[in-house]
């Protein structure tokens, strides 16, 4: 059976790269019938915080991911979160250090440095040297009597590690440029380097899904998990995919730092979580070559990570917001109009609460849902329909009321005066009239009223909006821009 595992560390904001992380290993496990396995890996106390791990959870519910094993499911290997499992990695490590796979590191930190520049300079490989791998008692004792105190050192076997990287196909990796690795710090706190496999080995994890930044620790994992298949701790390796790299602007790697990456700025602009994810599938695979908007139960029945693209793979924000769109498009109508519901109101919305006309909304919300690319866009849509007066601005103002538009807005005003104001068709036949007499086609005479009464050059369909609106509220505005 598949057991995946997504496994983050809770510090600071979700980013992009991480959510497409979870989506593959989701869909994988999915796909499979599997289990995935959620993990914290929060080890780290100075950058782990609950605010983060609170905001992880919050943020993988409003994707609509679920897991079989995890925080708040609880599962056979629980606890979920390695803050709480350390008496597991101490006495994981102290097996290592009695069969020898691991061995107490005295170098200070000068020393390591000193002893790699001069490895350069001499251009040899310029890893750890494997100084402390056969101390004598006596240099320990002194080492000790120094006051040193001793990291945790992964002894590499002197042999090639070849596997094959779901993703990528074979990666060999030569000994020498696999150096030992520190396992636990110096203050007796666990590595990364440790804890990441060793929850693996434990949680029976049989495929691990992750960025192409962590491809070079896995020659590193994999010799550990022959040792701890040795001592009983593991019983398989598991097989391993390495996603593409993330690009951003300029072709530099997308960056947790970089504004875009921010899982938070979509939520905020209202991406739709199936939009969102969607494009982010993208990022390294695809359902067909002529399909790019599809539904997550698709990419489930068809994902497989052989699938996968190994080249690095470009975010490209117009393309996410053009299939964000797309998903927009695909709602109920029912299912829109309550997805707008955040940017309706305060703190987003500018109007008072008591403006809000719920019918008006449902009569608008239609005509909005073709147009919108992100929901927050909705706000500055409709705000003419629910301000006492719409709110101008001075470029559309002066863009649309050129010379001979107060003559034009005068006549449509006339014109719209004895419309039909249950019909869209009519109120256009009014504005279409009061263009031919002052020689204007349609688009140059309904700018004005479109300013007039909305206070923009663009927005949604011009006589849908008067109708919603309603006839007494739009003649006073255009009286109104008129005097
Ligand atoms: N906690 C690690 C990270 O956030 C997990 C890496 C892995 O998947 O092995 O990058």
């Amino acid at each position: 059976p598949v057991r995946v595992r997504f496994c983050p560390s809770p510090t600071g904001n979700p980013h992009v790269g991480l959510v497409r992380t979870a989506l593959f290993n989701w869909a994988f496990a999915r796909h499979h019938q599997g289990t995935l396995v959620f993990r914290i890996e929060d080890t780290d106390a100075a950058r782990d915080s609950e605010e983060s791990y609170e905001q992880l959870l919050d943020s993988m519910r409003w994707l609509g991911f679920d897991w079989d094993e995890g925080p708040e499911v609880g599962g056979p290997h629980a606890p979920y979160r390695q803050s709480q499992r350390m008496d597991i990695y101490k006495d994981v490590a102290t097996k290592l250090l009695d069969a020898g796979h691991a061995y107490r590191c005295y170098c200070s930190q000068e020393e390591l440095d000193a002893r790699r520049e001069a490895a350069r300079a001499a251009g040899k490989p310029s890893g750890y040297d494997g100084h402390c791998r056969d101390l004598s008692d006596a240099q320990v004792e002194e080492y000790v009597a120094q006051g040193r105190r001793p990291i945790v050192r992964f002894r590499m076997p002197d042999e090639t590690i070849t596997f094959t990287d779901l993703v990528r196909g074979e990666i060999t990796y030569l000994p020498e440029n696999v150096p030992d690795y520190g396992i636990v710090r110096a203050n007796g706190a666990p590595l990364y380097t440790l804890v990441n496999p060793v929850d693996d080995a434990l949680m029976e994890i049989t495929h691990v899904l992750r960025g192409e930044d962590l491809l070079s620790s896995t020659p590193r994992q994999i010799a550990l998990y022959k040792a701890l298949i040795e001592l009983g701790v593991a019983k398989e390796i598991p097989a391993f995919g390495h996603l593409p790299y993330v690009m951003g602007e300029g072709n530099k790697k997308l960056s947790k730092r970089d504004p875009q990456s921010s899982l938070n700025l979509y939520r905020e602009r209202g991406f739709l979580p199936e939009g969102l994810l969607n494009y982010l599938s993208l990022l390294g695979w695809s359902l067909s070559a002529d399909q790019d908007i599809f539904t997550i139960d698709e990419m489930v029945a068809a994902f497989d990570v052989s699938d996968v693209n190994p080249n690095p793979a470009r975010f490209d924000l117009k393309k996410c917001e053009a299939i964000n769109a797309d998903h927009i498009r695909l709602l109920e109508v029912k299912d829109f109009t309550e997805r707008c519901r955040p940017w309706l109101k305060a703190p987003v919305a500018p109007w008072a609460p008591e403006d809000f006309d719920e019918a008006k909304w449902q009569a608008i919300a239609p005509h909005a849902q073709t147009r919108l690319k992100v929901l927050s866009e909705i706000t500055d849509n409709v705000d003419f329909l629910f301000l006492p007066e719409p709110v101008f601005d001075e470029a559309s103002w002066t863009k649309a009321m050129k010379e001979g538009s107060d003559a034009l807005l005068r006549t449509a005003r006339e014109k719209l005066d004895t419309a039909d104001w249950t019909s869209p068709e009519s109120l256009k036949e009014a504005v279409l009239a009061a263009g031919e007499t002052h020689g204007l086609k349609l688009g140059k005479a309904q700018a004005p009223v479109r300013v007039a009464v909305t206070g923009r050059t663009v927005g949604l369909p011009l006589f849908e909006s008067l109708e919603v609106l309603g006839k007494e509220k739009a003649l006073t505005r255009i009286d109104a821009a008129l005097a």
